[in-house]
């Protein structure tokens, strides 16, 4: 994936500039009109552990 570098989706989509995006972040980019911010899933955990 362009946007998170997962090898792993159900589905490869394209953005609107024809990058492979993989399906959780093509459907984060229609719902929010932004790319998905790779570091909100790990980050936090981080932020609390440290
Ligand atoms: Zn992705």
């Amino acid at each position: 994936c362009y946007n998170c570098h997962t090898t792993a989706t159900p589905l490869w989509r394209k953005d609107e500039e024809g990058k492979t995006v993989c399906n959780a972040c093509s459907l984060y980019y229609k719902l929010h009109s932004s790319a998905r911010p790779i570091s909100m899933k790990s980050n936090i955990i981080r932020k609390l552990s440290r």
